[in-house]
């Protein structure tokens, strides 16, 4: 009969009720089970109103089932209704029907509520079995925040039941303790066997789940420690231990282990035709910087998602290759893979380090679509791209557009305005910051710094360079010196800046020696600070003439031309190079790049014709060629200046883009003093914004002939 009703369902039920045939608690029993596997609320209502006139509602085994229904149907208060008509005695007598009360509550979010029906359960004499247990240990790790220690307790339940060595009570353990972060004691019952024998040493779950556990807390030892323990006990490994030990291979850098496992993966048959393992395989390969062996597995996976694409596209993120990485994110998008919010945020980046703003902008609109702006760091991405790209106003829209801001939100807008020129509008948003309650980190800081630097605040600078570590406890590092040095340098506060280095338990690196003969090319070489800065440069990058040019514009600054003149020497005798400068525009999509003297355009004729005229006319405004920035002192210094990347790429920018729009470079050095000087007149007189982002800022070149850094940078 069991059959016959598991099969045809509550109607033959009804149909054998009328005819006056007594159904028993077996059918009754299949036809509920069926509604539970199901998740079919209706045919179970009938059933339990059948329940009710046969009589059946006082039967602990029907009730069970009715309960499992019920909460399988997510219904608990009506669960916890037909648990309460069954009378004590037979409820007492019935571990099923508190297993399934239990596992009921467990499952519809009532974690407490079901180790309390455990605890009711063991106070009412019922013992529990090797089902009930994994059960009650799921909710008691759901429950730890509420009720810590519980899971501890039920432990000590499951040892004195006489369960702790069934495998299954045992891994559903090692789970609660991962799940409650006390992976000590994880590992204590995995490495402990009760029975001093077989039996559970084939279980890998256990294995598994503490590892991921490890993986998670960042402990990528003490993981890859297990696996090797686990192999040594002969636990058989499976196609979900290997991810974990790969996640934790990437987290140590281990690329030759991570190369041995590779083998052994591929030896045990779970290849990179299991996608998450190919995933963890590609992820580590990019995360240890060996993006050949990435490729080779990502070209070998049969099938892929939108992780094993991202795990190879932040890989190359991570080098620098943003160009690789945005190939592959919109070959990505060509073979139909929809994109997610790690992939878009990690996309965004890209543009930001390139920058490409019109495939920023590409990807901004896509996810506006995708409603992946919702997610912060696609946000914060969306205000560091702009940023970088020198639209500072839509980067400000992407930050307001933000509800839910984090301290990196913060500081990508604090930098941003800071790296525009826009130093008071920085520091007003760095007080919002504070009083909103995120705390500002070592890179605020360095935003911080910079605006008070860019604005000339030196009060202001000092007091938040005295706070980072008094009362935000970040301690100052090389760039946040390199700042406080502008500054001061900046003001012609010469001696303080040296003070300023010579601080206890300070060692200043390249970047700060920069900004010190930055300031002694301004205010001139005194004190013997330009030398020192300059000898600890040529010790630091020998081969590069940045730091000759500018210890002999430094000497030109102060009137001391034969200084200068012996420095130029000195740099053609040491045959050092300027390192070579690249400039590039985008227009309409498209990047044009330029390098000194750069004939490779397809338009060369016309950009250097535009050159010339542009030249003229700012000749006619009053530009001087300013000779101390040519490498070369000849007849030529003047047309090597006029043909410096970034003019070049200016010229291009007054031909082809768009009247009206701001034409926006990007150079990898700082820009010279010579092309800094000439495209503020450029701006004035063609009457267009210039934006150039060289490697220290941002210049903005507004129509009244002035720059956005105040001509110090
Ligand atoms: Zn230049
Ligand atoms: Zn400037």
């Amino acid at each position: 009969m069991c059959s016959v009703a598991r099969a045809t369902g509550v109607g033959v039920l009804q149909l054998m009720m009328n005819r006056g045939l007594r159904l028993d608690q077996y059918a009754l029993g299949g036809a509920l089970r069926e509604c539970s596997a199901q998740h079919r609320l209706l045919p179970g209502q009938q059933l339990h109103a059948l329940v009710y006139k046969s009589g059946f509602d006082g039967s602990a085994a029907v009730v069970a089932g009715l309960v499992d229904m019920y909460s399988k149907c997510r219904m608990v208060a009506e669960a916890v209704r037909a648990f309460a008509t069954v009378p004590p005695p037979e409820r007492d007598g019935n571990c099923v029907l508190w297993a399934v009360m239990v596992a009921g509550h467990a499952r519809n979010g009532e974690p407490v509520r079901a180790v309390r029906l455990f605890c009711d359960m063991r106070s009412a004499g019922v013992s529990p079995n090797q089902f009930t247990f994994p059960t009650v240990l799921t909710a008691c790790a759901a429950a730890a925040e509420a009720a810590p220690g519980v899971g501890f307790q039920v432990h000590g339940c499951v040892v004195r039941s006489g369960f702790g060595g069934n495998a299954f009570v045992r891994s559903s353990l090692v789970e609660m303790y991962v799940k409650c972060g006390d992976l000590t004691a994880a590992r204590k019952i995995l490495e402990t066997r009760e029975d001093g024998g077989s039996g559970d040493g084939g279980n890998e779950v256990g294995w598994n789940s503490l590892m991921a556990g490890f993986v998670r807390g960042g402990r990528a030892n003490e993981a890859l420690s297990l696996f090797v323990e686990m192999r040594r006990r002969g636990v058989d490994e499976d196609e979900f231990t290997y991810p974990s030990v790969l996640n934790s291979l990437a987290a140590a850098g281990s690329v030759a282990e991570g190369g041995a496992v590779h083998c052994s993966i591929v030896k045990s048959g779970f290849g990179e035709g299991y996608v998450h393992i190919g995933n963890a395989l590609v992820d580590m390969y990019a995360k240890c910087g060996d993006l050949e062996s990435a490729h080779g597995v990502f070209d070998h996976m049969p099938s892929r998602d939108v992780v094993s694409w991202t795990s190879l596209i932040t890989g190359c993120a991570r080098r620098g290759l943003y160009e690789a990485a945005l190939h592959l994110f919109c070959e990505m998008r060509a073979t139909g893979v929809e994109s997610d919010y790690v992939v878009a945020a990690g996309a965004l980046s890209c543009c930001a380090g390139l920058p490409a703003l019109a495939l920023g902008e590409q990807v901004h609109a896509g996810s506006v679509r995708r409603g992946l702006d919702a997610f912060v760091s696609v946000g914060n991405a969306l205000v560091t791209m702009y940023a970088k790209a020198g639209c500072i106003e839509e980067a400000r829209q992407a930050f307001d557009a933000i509800s839910h801001r984090d301290a990196i939100t913060w500081t990508a807008l604090i930098v941003g305005y800071a790296q525009n020129g826009r130093g008071r509008e920085s520091l007003r948003l760095y007080h919002r910051m504070v009083e909103s309650g995120a705390r500002p980190d070592y890179v605020t800081f360095i935003g911080v710094l910079f605006a008070c630097s860019h604005a000339g605040l030196e009060e202001e600078g000092r007091r938040h360079f005295d706070s980072m570590e008094r009362t935000h406890g970040v301690a100052p590092g090389p760039e946040h010196y390199a700042c406080m040095v502008d500054l001061l340098g900046r003001l012609g506060k010469l001696s303080a800046a040296a003070e300023l280095l010579d601080r206890p338990g300070f060692a200043p690196d390249a970047a700060v020696w920069k900004a010190v003969l930055a300031a002694c090319r301004v205010h001139g070489a005194t004190a013997g600070l330009a030398e020192r800065a300059a000898e600890a440069l040529f010790r630091a990058c020998p081969g590069d003439a940045a730091p000759y040019m500018l210890l002999a514009n430094s000497y030109a600054a102060s009137g001391r031309w034969e200084e200068a003149r012996r420095v130029r020497r000195l740099m053609r005798r040491r045959g050092v190079r300027k390192e070579p400068g690249w400039s590039w525009t985008e227009v309409g999509g498209e990047v044009h790049a330029f390098r000194a003297a750069d004939r490779g355009h397809p338009r060369a004729a016309e950009i250097y014709a535009k050159v010339e005229e542009m030249m003229e006319r700012i000749g006619e405004a009053g530009y001087r060629a300013d000779l101390g920035w040519a490498l070369h002192q000849t007849a030529d210094a003047a047309v090597e200046l006029a043909h410096h990347s970034e003019k070049l790429a200016v010229a291009l920018g007054l031909l082809i883009a768009p009247p009206g729009m701001p034409i926006r470079v990007f150079k990898n050095l700082r820009i010279c003093g010579d092309c800094h000087q000439a495209l503020k007149l450029v701006a004035k007189v063609y009457g267009r914004v210039v934006v150039v982002r060289d490697a220290a800022c941002f210049h903005h070149f507004g129509r009244e002939g002035i720059c956005s850094c105040g001509d110090f940078w």
